[in-house]
C-alpha cells in the first residue's frame, strides 16, 4: 500500500510477542497507518532470533535484520513497545476488545545511557537465560548487545539487598528506580494477534539421548550461543566439559520431533539448522568430522535444496540415515557414543565424537503456557486461525513450525486480517 492509498485508521491492534513475527505485524499494520501496541514478556524485542548466531541460508548475522526493524519501530509514533508485560485478560468480540495487560517493573528507565557502571558494582550473579545457562551475568545486566529497547535490566532477584543500593549509587544518570512497581493498564484494541512463538523442546524429557547427564551433549539452540560472539564462549565453539576444541560432533535430528511420546510433527526448521551448524563448525574448525544421523533430512525448497547440496560437497560431513536408539559417555574422556542402526544397510553403528548436538524441535509456548483468551488450539498447543469468527489472529510460530521467511509472510498475513477486522467495525 502506498501512503496515499493508505486506509483510515479505526482502531488499535494489539500484537502479542515481538519477536519477528510480532515484529513484521506491527510494523505492516502501523506503516499503513494503524496504532499498534506490542506486548511482550521478554525485557527485549526479538524473540529467539535474537539468540541465532547466523541465519540460513544467507549465513547474515540475525542482529543486522533486527536492527533495521528496531529502528523502524523507533520511527514510527504509531507503535507503543512494552517489554517485561504479560497480557492479564482479553474480553469482548472481534472490532472491540478490552485488555487488561500487566508491566512488571525493570528498576531502570528511559534515562539509562548502557553505561554499564550498574553492573560492574553488582556483586551477585544470576543465571544467564539468553545462554541457557551456560554462564552467569550480573544482577544489573543488558541482555544482549544490540538488545531493545536499550536497556538495562535489574534483576527483581537482587531488589532489597546491598547490591541493589550499590546500582543506585553507581547510577549517574538517575535511572535506576528501586521503587518501581508492577502495574497493570487497560488497552481497548479492535483485533489481537497472537505471535508468541516457540521454545525449544525440553530435551531432558527424552531420556535415551543423554542430555542433562553429559555434559558434552547440547541442543543446537545451545549450539547457536556458542558460536556467537556475544555467547558464554565469545564465539568459540568449545565442547562443555574440558573447553576442548571439537574433532569430531554428531548431530542427532528428530530430538524429539516426528516422536509420538515428544513432539509427533517435523518441528520444519531443525535439518537446516543443523545443516548449518555445520558452517559453523568447518569455518572454526576446517579437519572436524561431522556426522549427521537423520531419518529424512527436510530441506524444504530450492535455496534450502541448494543450501543441503553445498554441505554435501564437504569430504567430512558424514550423513547417516538412521534414528539414534541411544547415547552413552565414556566417564574418563567425557567423549559421546552415539548408537544408530542404518536404515540402508541395516548395519549397527556405533560413532564416538567430542560432543553431540540435538536437534531439538520446536514446541509452541502455549502447548505449556494457555493464553487468557478464548482461542483454538490444535491438540500440540499451536494456535489455530478461526478467519470466520475473526478478531484473533496467530503469527509466525505460534500458528506452526516455521523458518523465519514462511513466519514473516504468515505475519504480513495475519496483518492484513488484523485491518480488515478494524475496516468491518
Ligand atoms: C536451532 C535453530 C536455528 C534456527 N535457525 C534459523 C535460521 O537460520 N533461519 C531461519 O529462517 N529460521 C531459523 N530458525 C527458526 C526461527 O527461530 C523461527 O522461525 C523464528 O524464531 C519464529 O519467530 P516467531 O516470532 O514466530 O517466534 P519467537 O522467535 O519464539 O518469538 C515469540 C516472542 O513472543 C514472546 N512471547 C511468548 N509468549 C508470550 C506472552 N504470553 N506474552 C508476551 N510475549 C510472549 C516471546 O518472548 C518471544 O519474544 C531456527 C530455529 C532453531 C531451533
Ligand atoms: S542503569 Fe545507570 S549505571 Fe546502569 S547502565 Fe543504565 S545509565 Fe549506566
Ligand atoms: S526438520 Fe528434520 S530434524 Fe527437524 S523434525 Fe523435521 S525431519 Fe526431523
Amino acid at each position: 500500500m502506498t501512503a496515499e492509498k493508505q486506509s483510515p485508521a479505526s482502531g488499535s491492534i494489539l500484537v502479542v510477542g515481538g519477536g519477528i513475527s510480532g515484529l513484521t505485524t506491527a510494523l505492516e499494520a502501523a506503516e499503513v497507518g494503524y496504532e499498534v501496541f506490542i506486548v511482550e514478556k521478554n525485557p527485549y524485542l526479538g524473540g529467539r532470533v535474537a539468540q541465532l548466531n547466523q541465519y540460513f541460508p544467507k549465513l547474515c548475522p540475525p542482529t543486522c535484520g533486527l536492527e533495521i526493524n528496531f529502528r523502524r519501530i523507533k520511527d514510527n509514533p504509531r507503535i507503543k513497545v512494552f517489554t517485561l508485560a504479560d497480557v492479564e485478560k482479553v474480553e469482548g468480540s472481534a472490532g472491540n476488545y478490552d485488555v487488561s495487560v500487566r508491566l512488571n517493573p525493570r528498576y531502570v528507565n528511559e534515562n539509562c545511557t548502557i553505561c554499564g557502571e550498574c553492573a560492574k558494582v553488582c556483586k551477585t550473579e544470576i543465571t544467564n537465560d539468553f545462554n541457557f545457562g551456560m554462564n552467569r551475568t550480573k544482577g544489573a545486566y543488558l541482555p544482549f548487545d544490540m538488545a531493545y529497547p536499550s536497556r538495562y535490566v535489574i534483576s527483581p532477584q537482587i531488589i532489597g539487598t546491598d547490591d541493589a543500593k550499590r546500582c543506585k549509587e553507581a547510577c549517574k544518570y538517575n535511572a535506576v528506580e528501586l521503587d518501581m512497581q508492577a502495574k497493570t493498564i487497560n488497552l481497548k484494541v479492535g483485533a489481537v494477534v497472537w505471535a508468541t512463538g516457540w521454545k525449544p523442546y525440553d530435551a531432558g524429557k527424552i531420556d535415551n539421548l543423554g542430555f542433562g547427564r553429559y555434559p558434552n551433549i547440547v541442543t543446537n539452540m545451545m549450539l547457536e550461543r556458542l558460536a556467537s560472539q556475544n555467547g558464554p564462549t565469545q564465539g568459540k565453539i568449545l565442547r562443555p566439559s574440558d573447553s576442548k576444541a571439537p574433532e569430531s560432533i554428531a548431530f542427532v535430528q528428530c530430538a524429539g520431533s516426528r516422536d509420538e511420546n515428544h513432539l509427533p510433527y517435523c518441528s520444519y526448521i531443525c535439518c537446516m539448522a543443523s545443516l548449518k551448524q555445520a558452517t559453523y563448525l568447518r569455518a572454526q574448525y576446517p579437519d572436524a568430522k561431522i556426522y549427521i544421523f537423520y531419518i529424512d533430512l527436510r530441506a524444504p525448497g530450492q535455496r534450502y535444496e541448494k543450501f543441503y547440496k553445498m554441505i554435501k560437497e564437504d569430504k567430512n560431513v558424514f550423513f547417516i540415515k538412521g534414528k539414534v536408539a541411544e547415547v552413552s559417555e565414556d566417564p574418563q574422556s567425557k567423549n559421546i557414543t552415539v548408537v544408530a542402526e542404518n536404515a540402508v544397510t541395516g548395519e549397527k553403528i556405533r560413532q564416538t565424537v567430542d560432543m553431540a548436538v540435538l536437534a531439538t524441535g520446536m514446541q509452541p509456548t502455549a502447548a505449556t503456557a494457555k493464553l487468557p483468551a478464548d482461542l483454538k488450539y490444535t491438540a500440540e498447543g499451536f494456535i489455530l486461525n478461526d478467519f470466520k469468527a475473526g478478531g484473533m489472529f496467530a503469527a509466525g510460530c505460534a500458528n506452526k513450525p516455521a523458518d523465519v521467511l514462511s513466519s514473516n509472510q504468515n505475519a504480513t498475513g495475519m496483518a492484513l486480517k488484523a485491518i480488515q477486522t478494524l475496516m468491518k467495525r
